[in-house]
């Protein structure tokens, strides 16, 4: 298998090696597997000049040959998704099966964007015969994007898919600690013809190029995916130049699970769901309020099956689950768990960080958490799943709510009427019923409340990256 790519950075339609550098780990060992370059102010200003020039041409062209551009793209990065996936198992840890999947998803984000670019329409608005109001999309310019480490190729994917379609430049700072699923797209742009300066990959600070980047007034949006707590600092910092933003942010995702579904099935799906990508989804199940009179067998299928996921190397055909991605993960966990099982919650998986190297923490099942326990508040971004029972609908629904947070939500029921109840009543910007997929890359996806602003894929997934603009034309 190929090795772990040269980390540099993109910048003007040339690769760029910096002068200082920051190691970039394998969470399996702890091993360093490259050198990161970080960007200057000088590479970011050649940025900002970059996405400028790149602007004025990928606006003026024309979106089926946006798309055509965009499409071959694809088909490198189809080619090479097998070194890809490498990549991203060798810098996140997950599962390569996980990592295959996520290069697929990473394409489907391209080519659903791609179909949108030639359907941007505006419309023609009657009014008197003489005169003709007609409503156009146009490109917003510059964006400014910063996209997490959970998803190193799928989550740039969304954003640079995003710009370029609608014809927007774009300049990325990908996550520090895993670049290079970004780097890869960026070889792809760059060898199906993309021209220069549309898009530019930087890494460094993320404080410092945030702070340095959004204020200027080059930048036309701000497209963040991360924890809540930073998409509200870049938000203001955007407010100064009212500047838009687009905000993915976090979740805590509950799931309702009614009295009229086999407990085990219910079980055996969440428990698969909940160890994808180590539960480092900001959809991840997570807040599970389950029907008091199948709240018993449920919770024993859950831990038994949470029992049974092995983690490991995510190159190992064996794992089921790769170690979290960086130290603060496990902490995270670790200070959660502590923090459940003092107030008294029953620990049914898990629950202890094994020996060794490499960043594992075991799936962990915490039951019958009391009111106040940290778990129950902030979002865990981690393999854990808190498991509490209820007494009707009604109240599955108001804990849901409870939260600021309102991103994926899901249930589990075979009523109408009770999918309905779930569907109109719970505040959130996915329901799922039935299944925990909460988006592909034909639905609009994003959240309401503290989970951000905004919506990537789907019909939805240009408006942030267009201006709307109405056109008086009187007939003389
Ligand atoms: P963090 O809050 O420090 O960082 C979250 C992300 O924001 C990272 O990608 C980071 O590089 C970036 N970031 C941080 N400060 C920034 C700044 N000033 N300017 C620009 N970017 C900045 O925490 P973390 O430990 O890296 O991640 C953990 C938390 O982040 C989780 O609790 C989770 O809520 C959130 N997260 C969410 C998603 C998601 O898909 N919504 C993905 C990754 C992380």
């Amino acid at each position: 298998m190929t090795t772990y790519p040269e980390l540099q950075l993109y910048i003007a339609g040339a690769w760029r090696s910096g002068k200082d550098t920051i190691p970039v780990l394998n969470p399996a060992d702890e091993s360093v597997i490259g050198a990161l370059p970080i960007a200057s102010r000088a590479d970011l200003d050649d940025a900002l000049e970059a996405a400028g020039r790149g602007f004025k041409i990928w606006s003026q062209t024309a979106p089926a040959k946006r798309a055509e551009v965009i499409l071959r793209a694809v088909a490198l990065m189809k080619a090479r998704s097998e070194e890809i996936a490498h990549s991203i198992t060798l810098e996140h840890g997950k599962p390569i099966a996980q990592a295959r999947l996520e290069v697929q998803r990473g394409c489907e984000f391209f080519e659903w964007d791609a179909g949108e670019a030639v359907r941007a329409y505006g419309r023609v608005i009657p009014s008197a015969p003489d005169i003709r109001y007609i409503v156009i999309h146009q490109p917003v310019g510059t964006v400014a994007a910063f996209s997490p480490w959970n998803f190193p190729m799928s989550q740039p994917a969304r954003k640079i898919a995003g710009a370029l379609a609608s014809g927007c430049s774009i300049i990325l700072k990908a996550a520090e600690e895993t670049p290079a699923g970004a780097l890869h797209i960026a070889r792809a742009f760059h060898e199906a013809g993309l021209p220069a300066g549309v898009l530019n990959l930087v890494f460094g600070v993320p404080s410092d190029i945030s702070s340095y980047l959004i204020p200027k007034e080059q930048v036309r949006l701000v497209a963040f995916t991360g924890s809540t707590a930073v998409g509200k600092h870049l938000t203001e910092i955007a407010s100064r130049s009212v500047t838009p933003v687009l905000m993915e942010l976090g979740g805590h995702a509950p799931v309702i699970v009614c009295d009229d579904v086999d407990p085990e099935v219910a079980a055996a799906l969440s428990v698969s769901r909940k160890a994808r990508n180590a539960g480092q989804v900001c959809t991840s199940p997570t807040r599970f309020f389950v029907h008091k009179d199948i709240y018993r067998p449920f919770l024993n299928a859950f831990a038994e099956r949470a029992r049974a996921i092995r983690i490991g190397d995510g190159f190992d055909s064996a794992t089921d689950m790769g170690p979290v991605a960086n130290h603060r993960r496990v902490e995270a966990i670790e200070s959660l768990v502590e923090d459940a099982r003092a107030r008294g919650a029953r620990i049914l998986a898990g629950g202890e960080r094994p020996a060794g190297k490499g960043y594992f923490y075991p799936l962990t099942v915490a039951a019958e958490l009391p009111d106040g326990a940290r778990a129950l508040e902030i979002e865990p971004f981690g393999p854990l799943a808190l498991i509490n029972p209820v007494d009707s609908i009604d109240e599955a629904i108001e804990q849901a709510n409870a939260l600021p947070f309102g991103l994926a939500a899901y249930g589990f029921t075979h009523s109408a009427r009770n999918a309905h109840l779930l569907a109109e009543r719970i505040e959130a910007g996915n329901v799922s019923i039935n299944t925990l997929e909460a988006s592909v890359a034909e639905t609009p996806f994003g959240g309401v409340k503290e989970s951000g602003y905004g919506r990537e894929g789907g019909a939805e997934g240009l408006h942030h990256y267009m201006t709307v603009k109405n056109i008086s034309h009187r007939m003389v």
